[in-house]
């Protein structure tokens, strides 16, 4: 069997709701295209009937191609492992919740076939999200832009095409803590944006809740930056240089300044509590650092996969049980 032209990948997790919708939408879309295409379901251990409903659109579809994991790992691994078990020329990462409009891979195919391979979705606009999250991701992008080296386009989400070769060179990035919306603009190539408006969710709500946004933010942080752990630097300075005028001052007022005394017990306290504080801090920064290289240097699996469906024709499957033994 010959690579398919288009690889779609979603991950799905308890969104029994929105599936068979979601299948027919991307159906209607990638048919249009003329052209071959394949969907790669991720079964991200849903706890409601997602797997059985995606098990049935196989049934009638062999272009639906299923993976379920042994567990709940995260959106971020299971986008991974939907890009190691893809074969098409190029891959649409998209969610499945209907947040982002399939209609818009047309347009990115567009993109694509002018020479672009990489090509994500920039949301004009979010609709039917709280103002607390829309604050946050704001904030949080615009952070990410400024502390960064590469330079991450501002409000994108994972919702993006790439070109086979792109895809490629991500399997061989097996970090662990991923950003995968990061890490697709660091490899570089040719890259263009794609303008859609963010829907509200179809059925359901976020899987993402304010703990694990706040998580994907440091995770994000630290992968592409080292400016926290420089801020101690900084402010070892600027607190040093601070002392060592008000060193000066002290004896300079001893000698010179008649009758003058330097009072008061909660100013030294204050000051003491004050640098306690910014080590704590940057040990805590530290801490998130060293956390994250002992996860990376265990070097386990990034998913366990608990049975899959589709795969029988490609080497894929083959590539997946190898990479268990083969674990760095
Ligand atoms: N998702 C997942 N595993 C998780 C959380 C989410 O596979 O642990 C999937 C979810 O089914 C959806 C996509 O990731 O297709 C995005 O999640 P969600 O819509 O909850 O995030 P939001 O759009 O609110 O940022
Ligand atoms: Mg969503």
């Amino acid at each position: 069997m010959s690579n398919p032209q288009y690889s779609v990948i979603a991950p799905v997790y308890n969104e029994e709701e929105t599936l068979p919708e979601f299948y027919r939408q991307i159906k209607e879309t990638m048919d249009s295209t003329n052209e071959s295409w394949e969907i790669i379901l991720i079964n991200d251990g849903s706890r409601d009937r997602s797997w059985e409903i995606m098990q049935e659109l196989r049934k009638n579809d062999p272009r639906v191609k299923i993976l379920s994991f042994a567990k709940n790992f995260g959106h971020q691994p299971a986008v991974t492992a939907g890009l190691d078990f893809t074969m098409g020329n190029a891959v649409v990462m998209i969610d499945s919740d209907l947040q982002d409009p399939p209609s818009v891979i047309l347009d990115m195919i567009v993109k694509w076939k002018e020479g672009y391979d990489l090509v994500y979705g920039v949301r004009s606009e979010r609709k039917g999200e709280t103002w607390f999250k829309e604050v946050t991701a704001k904030l949080f992008y615009r952070i990410i832009f400024h502390i960064t080296d590469v330079n991450i386009p501002l409000d994108t989400g994972d919702f993006r095409l790439m070109d086979r070769k792109v895809v490629d060179v991500l399997q061989s990035m097996r970090e662990r803590h991923r950003f995968i919306r990061g890490m697709t603009v660091w490899i570089g190539f040719k890259q263009a944006g794609v303008e859609y408006v963010r829907e509200e969710r179809f059925a359901g709500t976020t899987k993402y809740p304010f703990k694990k946004m706040f998580k994907f933010a440091l995770d994000a942080i630290t992968s592409f930056s080292y400016v926290p752990l420089q801020i101690a630097t900084y402010f070892g300075f600027s607190i040093a240089g601070l002392s060592a005028i008000g060193t000066l001052f002290v004896v300079y007022a001893r000698l010179f300044m008649i009758n003058h005394e330097f009072t008061g017990q909660a100013t030294t306290l204050v000051a003491v509590l004050f640098l306690g504080g910014i080590q704590l801090i940057t040990l805590g920064i530290m801490g998130e650092y060293l956390g994250r290289i002992y996860d990376e240097v265990k070097g386990r699996p990034l998913y366990v996969v608990r049975d899959m469906q589709g795969f029988e024709d490609s080497h894929v499957a083959e590539t997946y049980y190898r990479s268990l033994k083969h674990v760095q």
